[in-house]
């Protein structure tokens, strides 16, 4: 995706009450900025957050954090949540490879990547959010019985994933190649990119998976 930069957008960014501060300082401690026992679910590339803000208004019982690296693209995701009155959302505007500094072993209970960035070219691999190096972040931040769930119209990016997730040691649980006319579409909260995609008539994939 190529990004415009947006003159402010890092000091809107560290200025904002919804954008956690020095993360770092979070690790095992999220359940006190939610103020509750409630599980943490986080969305890994979360993009301007219409996902994930649609999440939070739907379950008020869940915690969410939505993950991006950029701010250009956060501010977009910001803008949107100051209209809304949530007290179960926070932003993160760091880098996926580090969420291990971030969360304490067991902390995440689901983990969303939704219409990852593909890094076609094999050098790239590393870099894909589904790759057996994220894989073992997940691994680490994820609780026992925690789920990865991925969505993607990429066919190249999901047939990749269905071998790389099975060879970092986790069970693909239910997948799907056209999500929308599947028996896994039942409750399915559209992303952007998803709105986009179906609106051109592309089937998306999904799967879900968890840890042997
Ligand atoms: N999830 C949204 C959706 O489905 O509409 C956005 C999809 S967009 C193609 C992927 C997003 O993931 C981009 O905004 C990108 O900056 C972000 N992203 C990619 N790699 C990331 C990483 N390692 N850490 C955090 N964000 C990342």
């Amino acid at each position: 995706m190529r990004l415009r930069h947006i003159p402010g957008s890092e000091e809107m960014i560290e200025n904002s009450p919804y954008v956690v501060q020095n993360p770092e300082e979070r690790k095992g401690h999220w359940k006190e900025l939610f103020g509750n026992e409630n599980p943490i679910e986080i969305e890994v590339g979360m993009g301007k957050g219409k996902f994930i803000m649609e999440l939070a208004q739907k379950n008020p019982d869940v915690n969410y954090i939505g993950i991006e690296r950029y701010p250009t693209v956060m501010l977009k995701a910001l803008q949107k949540r100051e209209q809304l009155e949530l007290s179960n959302i926070y932003f993160m505007c760091v880098d996926a490879k580090e969420l291990g500094e971030y969360f304490e072993e067991g902390e995440v209970s689901r983990i969303f990547l939704n219409f990852s960035d593909p890094w076609p070219k094999d050098r790239h691999a590393k870099r894909r959010l589904t790759s057996p190096q994220f894989m073992a972040v997940y691994d680490r931040i994820l609780k026992k019985d925690g789920v990865v769930e991925f969505k993607t119209d990429n066919r190249g990016l999901f047939d990749y994933s269905l071998e790389s997730i099975p060879e970092a040691g986790w069970i693909v649980d239910s997948h799907t190649f056209d999500l929308h006319h599947s028996d896994m579409a039942e409750g399915n909260v559209m992303t952007e990119y998803e709105t986009k995609f179906a609106s051109e008539g592309k089937p998306i994939c999904k799967l879900v998976a968890y840890r042997k």
